[in-house]
């Protein structure tokens, strides 16, 4: 069963949609080609968790990565959604969503940092809406990440981490200092404050994003990827 929208029907609208990297950034106000394309959040979530299902029991598509894909691609991209994701090697964002070239704009870094940054990250996330229309964004976390392992040791042994290691492990700081606040494992509460974190930063991200959010053209969701199962679940 293929996807009920296609990023297929796009390859025909790229003339109507070209807007590249070097365009200036369409204001809001007006609508752009490329958002009145672009399907709407609740449909492209509900296709961000079938392909996850499919993952999660083994009958993927592996969708849209043979040569004429992105051949159709090279001119133009049309992602469904902006994925945040950790940069560990287990959570790959278009393979547990099994989802093909073209389909996700991603950004990974380790911990799945937002709140703190800075201009590489919310950058990318703001060229993605502005730009290329995308109405989906998804911050997800994972079990058992090291990133959140390691800010909630540094906080518990004060000790200096080499590098810039410990001002990246500094940013994760607050969402474990929430999670002491829960009972329940530190480890796994502080993994889900920090997507909590970055969803509420994004949502009130100006001037970009925070509007958008507030008219309901723009969703923002939090999302935590299971390393054994496999399986997505939505953060409240
Ligand atoms: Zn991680």
């Amino acid at each position: 069963m293929h996807h009920k929208f296609s990023r297929r029907h796009f390859a025909g609208l790229a003339g109507v949609t070209s807007l590249g990297l070097c365009s200036a950034l369409t204001p809001w106000a007006s609508i752009s080609a490329a958002q009145v394309a672009s399907p709407n959040a609740d449909d492209v979530l509900k296709d961000l968790l079938d392909g996850n299902a499919r993952f999660v029991s083994g009958n993927t598509e592996g969708p849209r990565r043979a040569p004429r894909d992105f051949a159709l691609l090279s001119e133009t991209q049309r992602p469904e959604a902006i994925i945040i994701a950790c940069a560990d090697s287990r959570v790959p964002p278009e393979i547990l969503f099994d989802q093909g070239v073209g389909d996700l704009f991603v950004v990974r870094v380790a911990g799945n940092i937002v709140s703190g940054a800075g201009a590489v990250v919310k950058g990318s996330i703001e060229y993605a809406v502005a730009e290329l229309g995308v109405k989906l964004i998804m911050v997800l976390g994972h079990s058992n990440c090291g990133a959140v392992k390691a800010a909630v040791k540094h906080i518990n042994d004060q000790d200096p981490l080499p590098g810039a290691i410990d001002e990246m492990v500094k940013l994760i700081q607050p969402a474990v200092s929430r999670a002491k606040q829960r009972p329940g494992d530190i480890v796994e509460n502080a993994i889900r404050e920090n997507v909590l974190l970055g969803v509420e930063r994004l949502k009130g991200l100006e001037p970009i994003i925070k509007g958008p959010v507030a008219a309901g053209h723009l969703k923002v969701v939090g999302a935590t990827y299971d390393l054994a199962s496999g399986r997505v679940r939505l953060v409240d």
